[in-house]
């Protein structure tokens, strides 16, 4: 099934957990609704913009799923709103700069980006009306001797 010129629902489903745990990862009308809208909204614009392929690591994800990830209970991937993806050959940092002059979006965070190392993390972004327009960068850091992610305001490289 086609989202978009572009991108199949399969991109956005398929979970290597998912496989694993035999986890079924089949969305609803809304969930497609959403994601349909994502894809035409952000998505197509990032490919038209580049002209490369927009290699999807995480899409639509179940409640189980999610669980199973131990991804956040509101995270906006198991509404289909958002997406995780990166650009062979191009920094995670460049792409969220231009998204950030160019397009509209819910939320849009650099996630994992090591600064020298273009290939590091990905781009999360979301998609929903109204949309906030709101830059986050994610990085983990040591608190306390334990590991945890700490999000901070705007795309920061
Ligand atoms: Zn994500």
């Amino acid at each position: 099934m086609k989202l978009s010129p572009h991108f199949h629902l399969s991109e956005f489903t398929a979970s290597q957990t998912a496989t694993r745990l035999m986890i079924d990862n089949t969305p609803g009308p809304d969930e497609i609704a959403a994601m349909k809208l994502l894809c035409e909204k952000v998505l197509e614009p990032v490919r038209e913009n580049y002209g490369k392929p927009v290699m999807i690591s995480s899409g639509y994800r179940s409640k189980e799923l999610n669980r199973a990830l131990m991804g956040s209970r509101s995270s906006q991937h198991i509404r289909g709103q958002a997406v995780d993806f990166e650009i062979a050959g191009l920094s995670n940092l460049t792409i969220c700069r231009w998204m950030e002059r160019r397009l509209n979006y819910d939320q849009l965070i650099l996630e994992f980006y090591t600064p020298g190392e273009p290939a590091s993390g990905w781009v999360h972004v979301s998609y929903r009306e109204p949309y906030r327009n709101m830059e986050l960068t994610a990085r983990r850091v040591v608190r306390n001797g334990r590991r945890t992610t700490e999000y901070v305001n705007g795309i920061v490289g």
